[in-house]
């Protein structure tokens, strides 16, 4: 489907992602199938328009957003194409780019597909496999709406990372269009780069033309700034992350694993943020004892935000009632073990509770679905509640934009970074609240400006922040990448070399720089 003109008029919420700012284009268009994204990559070629690929636009740096040109939805592209058995014995499913990370999750809760009727008979025999052992899929932004194209775009991470890490080691398949309309299947393990960071592509019509990766360091932390790089890399892992910059990913193929017989999750309320950080420290280096999956940090001032939250709008909130008044700062935690491990997990949680100074009757736990169901709702709620507030602000200041800092840094530097937030915050005199990943130090510092004029000294506060971490040896951008609006840290975390290997790579796959104009590269 191609939408054109004053029709385009009727299509706004296209032209904008969750990071609020909002683009044009020429074209809108809806393909429902890959041949129909070749063909629209020939149109934008022959009109000479930029591309700007979109999921599900829940996005935060602004990469789905366009500059003109034409806007390629995948929202359509919503299959789930069948599943396959990997060596050794694993299971992975293939979805169109556009399946929604709900869909998919609970598609593989309930062992049931909506198109599984029309699936190959081998993929449907393997559905018996997946009832008897049932399998996730582990990565976990905190929005389910995001697209599994956009998963794999940004190479997209969440509170689960922690256990599983990001969405990249998961696939297993891409299948992508690229600026010139051609369609390349990549199989991870099929196709390196060579020890010097070469690789070659075959074009359709026989040519064989030979690029480059580029050779950078990337942080040890969660890093989503960049192309992935270094001699050797296997090339599926150049599309992962790119943000919509080397090609149109179309079909994503993703590993699965064994889901654990049974989950809890752990809302534990701590008298001070030293507190917090010391139960941090002292559970993370026993992950795997303990089967956590995810350690996620609530600050005093999300803590006031979400009571507010309640006060004002109830239940409809999804905030509890009963935050306990005297919780200072809260730690959330998700197990995910066998049954007969729980009592055992339960018990060391209270005693490592109470050895940080909290008060392990404080706190709420979730074993059963809809309990849990409703705990993730809690969670959600706060940065849903921020994204609100900033949309609240920018009817009266169009020009401000969400400040939610997105910077890891290595474990020493956990109490470093915090320290430094505290202190500059302070002096900045501006309202703020921080939460997040505190299990990969990767805490988001959601900076709330009134006007435009804190907006800009929050901005100059976000920029030193990125200098700083990228000093502690953290990355600026760990999961949100960097889009349209933080190109000047993909700079500082790589310096200008780093930058101009990555663009001629860029050059090499795109030499009309169609794709994600603007996103990335200035
Ligand atoms: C409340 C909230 C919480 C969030 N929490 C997290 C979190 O915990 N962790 C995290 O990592 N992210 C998080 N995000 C950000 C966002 O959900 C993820 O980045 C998600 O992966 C984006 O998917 P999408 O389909 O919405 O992509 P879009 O926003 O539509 O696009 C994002 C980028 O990917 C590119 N792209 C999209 N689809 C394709 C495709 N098929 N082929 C090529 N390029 C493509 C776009 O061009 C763009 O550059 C959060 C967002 C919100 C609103």
């Amino acid at each position: 489907m191609l939408v054109m003109g004053e029709e385009l008029a009727g299509q706004g919420k296209y032209l904008a992602d969750e990071s609020r700012r909002s683009g044009y284009a020429d074209a809108l268009v809806l393909p429902r199938s890959t041949a129909e994204v070749c063909a629209a990559v020939r149109v934008a070629i022959a009109r000479d328009w930029p591309i700007t690929v979109s999921g599900a636009r829940t996005g935060i740096a602004a990469g789905a957003v366009p500059e003109g040109g034409m806007l390629l939805s995948l929202e359509r592209m919503n299959r789930i194409c069948g599943l396959r058995k990997l060596d050794g014995g694993r299971l992975a499913v293939r979805c169109q780019a556009g399946v929604s990370l709900k869909e998919l999750q609970s598609s593989l809760r309930r062992c049931k597909f909506s198109d599984e009727s029309s699936w190959e008979q081998s993929s449907r025999e393997l559905l018996s496999q997946l009832r008897e052992s049932p399998c996730f899929f582990p990565p976990d932004p905190t929005e389910t709406g995001a697209s599994l194209g956009g998963v794999v775009a940004c190479n997209a991470s969440g509170a689960h990372t922690f256990r599983y890490g990001p969405a990249r080691p998961y696939v297993q398949g891409l299948s992508v269009v690229l600026a010139d309309g051609e369609l390349l299947e990549l199989e991870r393990g099929q196709a390196r780069a060579d020890a010097d960071g070469h690789f070659f592509r075959q074009r359709a019509d026989g040519r064989r033309e030979r690029g480059r990766v580029p050779r950078l360091s990337p942080p040890s932390t969660k890093n989503a700034a960049g192309y992935c790089s270094g001699p050797g890399v296997d090339l599926i892992d150049l599309f992962i992350g790119s943000e919509g910059t080397l090609g149109v990913i179309v079909e994503v193929e993703v590993g699965l694993l064994p889901q654990p017989g049974c989950a809890s999750a752990n809302l534990i309320f701590l008298p001070s943020e030293g507190a917090a950080l010391d139960l941090t420290e002292s559970l993370r280096s026993r992950r795997d004892e303990l089967k956590l999956e995810a350690i996620e940090y609530f600050d005093a001032g999300s803590l006031r935000f979400l009571r507010t939250l309640r006060r004002d709008l109830g239940a409809t909130s999804g905030v509890p009632e009963c935050l306990p008044a005297a919780a200072e700062c809260a730690i959330y935690l998700d197990v995910g073990a066998e049954d007969d491990e729980l009592p055992g997990i339960v018990e060391s949680l209270c005693r490592a509770v109470a050895a940080a100074g909290g008060n392990p009757e404080l706190c709420w736990s979730a074993h059963e679905e809809d309990e849990r169901e409703r705990l993730r709702c809690f969670r959600h709620a706060l940065p849903e509640a921020v994204n609100q507030r900033i949309a609240m602000i920018r009817r009266d200041h169009p020009g401000v934009t969400k400040l939610g800092t997105d910077m890891a840094v290595p474990d020493a530097q956990l109490r470093a970074v915090v320290a430094l937030y505290r202190e500059k915050l302070a002096e900045a005199g501006l309202e703020y609240l921080i939460f997040g990943h505190v299990g990969d130090n990767h805490l988001h510092v959601n900076i709330l400006p009134e006007t435009p004029e804190q907006y800009e000294r929050g901005k100059r506060l976000y920029l030193e922040f990125a200098r700083r971490v990228v000093e502690m040896g953290g990355s600026p951008a760990a999961e949100h990448g960097i889009g349209k609006l933080k190109r000047e840290f993909l700079e500082l975390l790589a310096g200008a070399g780093g930058v101009a290997e990555m663009r001629q790579l860029k050059r090499f796959l795109d030499p009309g720089n169609r794709l994600g104009r603007g996103t990335l590269f200035a």
